[in-house]
């Protein structure tokens, strides 16, 4: 099974990803996260991605074709993956078309998780991660059980993305209004999106998309 989850920055793509991968057996494709680790490693790539990024920019479409074509080839695919982040752009999503095509695969679902604009920069400012097992959290809408303490792995190390500042934020939800956006025209033209209520709690989103492409 393979999916997109579309929406803007703050909206639960990679909280529910991480979910879905658990309970059907498939993989969370993440650029952000591919991104994240060529910036680390100081990769060429990651040298040209890192002030784009930092400055709430989109990389370019074929730096992320790129990544993305050679990443669903991979073992850990071959029951499905989830998109997060990609594509962001209509040429990347006719990109993702065409590789589909050439790979005899297909998407079975592209799923939308609305949200208010509002509610996202909350959610980006208070977002943190499990530097150990990359276990998200947040501030106020997802503490660890115990404080400090990862749930999944019991790292006690924890990290805040540079580019999740209140700034930063609004030039994403810009660029996804202004670029990510179409997309969903796109896939709407083409019979395969549907809607999720974003601003529901987290475990209702959970069981509102297992219902979905269960
Ligand atoms: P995205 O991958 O779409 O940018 P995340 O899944 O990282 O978004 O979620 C952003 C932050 O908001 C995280 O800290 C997460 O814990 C929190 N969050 C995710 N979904 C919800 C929700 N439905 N209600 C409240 N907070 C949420
Ligand atoms: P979020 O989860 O907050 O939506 P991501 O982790 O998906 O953010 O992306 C972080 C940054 O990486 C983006 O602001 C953008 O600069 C870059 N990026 C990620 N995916 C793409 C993509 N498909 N196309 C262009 N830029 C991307
Ligand atoms: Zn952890």
């Amino acid at each position: 099974m393979n999916l997109i989850l579309l929406g803007p920055p703050g909206a639960g793509k990679g909280t529910q990803s991480k979910r879905l991968e658990d309970k059907f057996g498939i993989t969370q494709l993440s650029t952000g996260d591919m991104l994240r680790a060529e910036v680390a490693s100081g990769s060429d790539l990651g040298k040209q991605a890192k002030d784009i990024m930092q400055a709430g920019g989109l990389v370019s479409d074929e730096i992320i074709i790129g990544m993305i074509s050679n990443r669903v080839d991979h073992d850990d695919c071959k029951n499905g993956f989830i998109l997060d982040g990609f594509p962001r752009t209509v040429p990347q999503a006719e990109a993702l078309d065409k590789m589909l095509a050439e790979k005899s695969l297909k998407l079975d679902h592209v799923i939308e998780l609305t949200v208010d604009d509002e509610a996202m920069v909350e959610r980006i400012c208070g977002r943190y991660t499990c530097s150990k097992c990359g276990a998200g959290y947040h501030d106020s809408f997802q503490k660890p059980a115990t404080e400090g303490v990862c749930d999944k792995c019991g790292s006690t190390d924890f990290t805040r993305r540079a580019d999740d500042n209140a700034e930063t934020v609004r030039n994403r939800l810009n660029a996804y209004h202004e670029q990510t956006a179409p997309i969903a025209t796109y896939y709407g033209e083409r019979g395969i999106l549907k809607q999720v209520d974003g601003m529901a709690a987290i475990d209702d989103v959970t069981s509102t998309l297992e219902n979905l492409i269960g």
